[in-house]
């Protein structure tokens, strides 16, 4: 097995071979780290379902430069990803889109529907100018495991499978992209994310729904539970009274913001002292990696207030709950 000092690098041009060669390589985003593969490449994307044990059920989202690329990899686009890609990208917002033919259904899942974006970060964008086809890029962790915001996560998820991992430091949003989809013209959130549903609506100047995966199977992968931590992981609107619960129980608390209940506790994590809930969600992740080291019998955790990317957070606490 490779050492994690053998692994990290940040020569452009090593990546940029490796993934010419239909290998792996994790790439920094402002979201989460990626697991990167040539996305017109059937073989080096069968490597990602492999490495990461994800099902062949859950589609990829394609990484590309800029706006201009876009006619490559989707069929048409509708006039409201002009207004979302004009304001959103680079940037962590995914659209669903028809797909070309140039786009496998090894990416999509066997839809004829294709996820796309454009990541904002410098390294990832220059890396994607220097090759001539996109990437493919689900979170660089073990299917069901919490998604990874540096290198160090990367390595400890996948362990012996670790690709060459491109270090760009710390993701800055440091939860996933938000997806939309425009199925019978309407805009509809089928992933909450770094970007808020209130910014979207702005944006578009209507309303947009979010889609309900209970009844709906428009974007796979979205149903099961998600995000979770080894460790039994609750979250909960009342504190105090959750704690009650679990006497003699080594637990692990993670606060929203300053509670003056931290001082009973030995093991916690506050996501934001101003209680800023973009903070927060750059925080949510590497704090609950913390607390899922410590070997603890439960971890508690508070909800967000639920506005802005507040409801994103809540988004993954939920599905982190066990
Ligand atoms: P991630 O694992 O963060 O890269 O995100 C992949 C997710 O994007 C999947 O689990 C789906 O929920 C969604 N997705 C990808 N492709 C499609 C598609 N063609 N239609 C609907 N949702 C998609
Ligand atoms: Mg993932």
């Amino acid at each position: 097995m490779k050492k994690y000092s053998e692994l990290v690098i940040t020569d452009l041009k090593a990546a940029a071979k490796t993934l010419s060669n239909d290998d792996l390589v994790a790439i920094p985003t402002e979201t989460v780290y990626g697991l990167a593969a040539n996305a017109f490449s059937e073989n080096a994307i069968d490597k990602i379902y492999q490495t990461k044990n994800r099902p062949q059920t859950n589609p990829l989202i394609v990484h590309l430069h800029n706006f201009e690329q876009l006619p490559k990899v989707a069929k048409t686009i509708p006039k409201e990803v002009e207004l979302l890609a004009a304001h959103f990208w680079p940037g962590p917002l995914t659209v669903v889109l028809e797909k070309s033919d140039a786009i496998s259904t090894k990416v999509t899942a066997g839809k004829n529907t294709v996820a796309v974006r454009v990541p904002n970060h410098e390294l990832t964008l220059a890396l994607l100018r220097s090759l001539a086809f996109p990437l493919v890029a689900p979170s660089a962790n073990k299917s069901n495991h919490i998604s990874p915001t540096c290198p160090q996560h990367v390595f400890n998820s996948l362990k012996e499978d670790s690709p060459l991992i491109l270090d760009g430091g710390i993701c800055s949003k440091g939860i996933e992209s938000t997806i939309i989809g425009f199925e019978n013209h309407k805009p509809t959130i089928y992933r909450l994310g770094s970007i808020s549903k209130e910014a979207i609506e702005a944006v578009l100047g209507t309303s947009v729904q979010l889609a309900n995966h209970e009844v709906s199977s428009i974007a796979p992968g979205m149903q099961k539970k998600h995000y979770a931590p080894r460790t039994p992981f609750i979250s909960c609107t009342n504190l105090q009274e959750e704690l009650k619960k679990y006497p003699n129980k080594k637990i692990g608390v993670l606060f929203f913001t300053e509670n003056p209940l931290a001082k009973q506790m030995l093991h916690y994590r506050i996501l934001s002292s101003s209680g800023c809930v973009e903070e927060a969600m750059a925080n949510l992740y590497k704090m609950m990696h913390e607390l899922d080291e410590l070997e603890l019998d439960v971890i508690l955790s508070e909800l967000a207030p639920e506005k802005g990317v507040g409801a994103s957070i809540n988004d993954r606490l939920t599905r982190a709950s066990s």
